[in-house]
């Protein structure tokens, strides 16, 4: 059997039964991360996707927040202390006769570095919108990442059981601010606060909603036809079938194959209306996803050529996590499978080292809990237990070499030099900072200037710090001071550009442990374009995703 091209029939790839092959399980998958700013809901949709697929027996059971107990999404102390998403959890469910991955992503642009490399592994995006604010600072960062990497992105949104914005006007605002043509699937009937269902935009039925209590269950749905529906909701869905009749006017039906492929092409976004709080329109969009995202497709080596997903394994580290629970302190690598089929205990190629990788301790990773994984296929996520040589970005392989392009690393905005406060506990701090720097919590950076014992540590957002800081302190007894530098900007260059700037004043050239890039920093852009102005020859490079 053959993949399944993005720009299929979905009814065509919902028939498809499981065969076994790597490719006939890839089609069976979506792979997908939320993306939204802080508060829109992101840890209460990941609650009610699982909670509606039944992974979890009862509402609160994924996330920690807000009162209510358990925890699976949000899992390290700090997340829970501080109520936002530090590390990436996964989560993983079977649904209509499919397997849904759903990666968590950190909310705080601050860890957006993490994002980033989520959205290396997935194969789709959920934009999260908050319906009383829509688009927000956080959510177009993270789509202009979505863009970069032509992860297509779902639109869901958020909170319309409370007053909010007009749909059409929310609409509005993701086709003129993000450049998304929007094309909803479904339309609300009742306004944002006294929300009474959702009109489906395919064939005109109505599911009603009766709000669960609590949110703890699932909230009741009744399906009604347009008849029923324009009956009963009288002025209401008069008001929804308008707007939907101006939005068929302008084009932005969901029906067509050109709609799907610019879905899959990153030009337009289905969107979707709901309350995960409440269950309302969450079946809806794990619906959505099951017929509209795209399942894995073959994955582009570094040398341009595609990996097709029957070949022999192959998978992207995209994260690597130490000590995710006190009871298991040790070190996890996660790697999505791109091609093959994934068998605990087979032997791999680490392809940075040319190394044997032995998988004898992968495991599924569902939040805070771990089971053994025997077997997993394309688009899954496999936790490799103390996988110490192992990289975000690194690729492994079985039978048939194959190099991934690595993940590039952002633009770090925030410098410190960090000391170890306690003299006694200098091996822990080196030891500890190589630890972190591996696992790509924070960039590294060093001179023969500042020697050894005073790193400085390069971040896309403050916070970076006090997770270095809390898990230097925790995991390694050795507590740190941390003292920030006036740097603001860095520009990758090479020997000659160091040589030249070795005297210059207020600037810097440092090496980035983790790749060797030499990097100069600048107190301010001002500086920067003096000293381009003074000497252009010399090579001063952006990096990514500059704020
Ligand atoms: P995150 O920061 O994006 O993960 O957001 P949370 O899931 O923690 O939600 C932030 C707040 O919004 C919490 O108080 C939630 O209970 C609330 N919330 C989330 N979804 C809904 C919703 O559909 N309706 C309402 N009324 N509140 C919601």
């Amino acid at each position: 059997m053959t993949v399944a091209s993005p720009h299929a029939d979905p009814g065509e790839r919902d028939t498809a039964g499981p065969d076994g092959s790597p490719s006939g399980e890839a089609r069976r998958r979506r792979t997908f991360a939320v993306i939204s700013h802080p508060d829109a809901g992101k840890s209460t949709l990941t609650e009610a996707l699982a909670l509606h697929a039944e992974v979890i027996s009862a509402a609160g059971a994924v996330h920690g927040k807000g009162g209510r107990k358990g925890v699976t999404s949000d899992w390290m102390d700090m997340e829970r202390e501080r109520g936002i998403s530090v590390t990436s959890a996964v989560l993983q469910f079977a649904y209509r006769d499919h397997v849904i991955n759903l990666l968590d992503t950190p909310g705080h642009g601050d860890f957006s570095e993490d994002t980033y490399r989520v959205l290396a592994a997935v194969d789709a995006a959920v934009m999260l919108l908050d319906a009383a604010r829509g688009l927000e600072p956080q959510t177009l960062k993270l789509f202009d990442v979505c863009r970069a990497r032509g992860v297509p992105v779902l639109t869901f949104v958020n909170k319309w059981d409370r007053p909010g914005r007009e749909p059409l006007e929310l609409v509005d605002e993701v086709e003129q601010r993000i450049g998304l043509r929007p094309m909803p699937i479904t339309w609300p009937v009742g306004i944002a606060g006294d929300f009474h269902g959702l009109v489906e935009r395919a064939d005109g039925t109505m599911r009603r909603f009766t709000r669960a209590a609590h949110g703890a269950s699932r909230a009741a749905e009744e399906r009604l036809d347009a008849d029923r529906a324009a009956a009963e909701e009288g002025v209401d869905w008069e008001r929804a079938t308008e707007e939907l009749e101006l939005l068929g006017e302008v084009g932005a039906a969901f029906d067509t194959p050109e709609a799907m492929a610019a879905f899959h092409d990153g030009t337009a976004t289905p969107v979707m209306f709901g309350a995960a709080l409440s269950n309302i329109g969450v079946a809806r969009l794990l619906d959505a996803l099951v017929e509209l995202a795209p399942p894995p497709a073959p994955r582009p080596s570094a040398t341009g050529d595609e990996r097709p997903i029957d070949a022999p394994f192959s998978g992207l580290v995209f994260k690597v996590q130490a000590s995710m629970d006190k009871s298991h302190r040790d070190r996890v690598a996660f790697v999505r499978i791109c091609s093959g089929r994934f068998e605990r205990g087979m032997v791999l190629t680490h392809d940075a080292t040319g190394r044997p990788f032995a998988t004898k301790y992968a495991q599924a990773m569902f939040g805070r809990d771990r089971s053994t994984i025997e077997e997993a296929f394309p688009g899954d996520i496999v936790g490799l237990v103390n996988a110490t040589a192992l990289r975000p970005g690194d690729t492994l392989w079985s039978e048939k070499p194959v190099t991934f392009p690595t993940i590039p690393s952002f633009a770090p905005e925030h410098f410190s030099v960090a000391r170890v406060a306690d003299a006694s506990k200098t091996k822990q701090f080196r030891k500890g900072i190589e630890q972190l720097d591996s696992e790509g919590v924070i960039q590294v950076l060093s001179s023969d200037l500042r020697g050894d014992q005073a790193p400085v540590l390069a971040a896309v957002g403050p916070l970076q710090f006090e997770v270095v800081a809390a898990r230097l302190a925790d995991e390694f007894s050795a507590p740190i001071k941390l003292e920030r530098l006036d740097y603001t900007l860095a520009r990758r260059t090479d020997a000659a550009g160091a040589d030249a700037l070795r005297s210059a004043i207020g600037i810097e050239v440092l090496t980035r442990r983790a790749d060797g890039e030499l990097l100069a920093l600048f107190p301010h852009k001002w500086r920067l374009q003096a000293v381009t102005q003074n000497q252009p020859d010399l090579t001063l490079e952006p990096l990514i995703a500059e704020g």
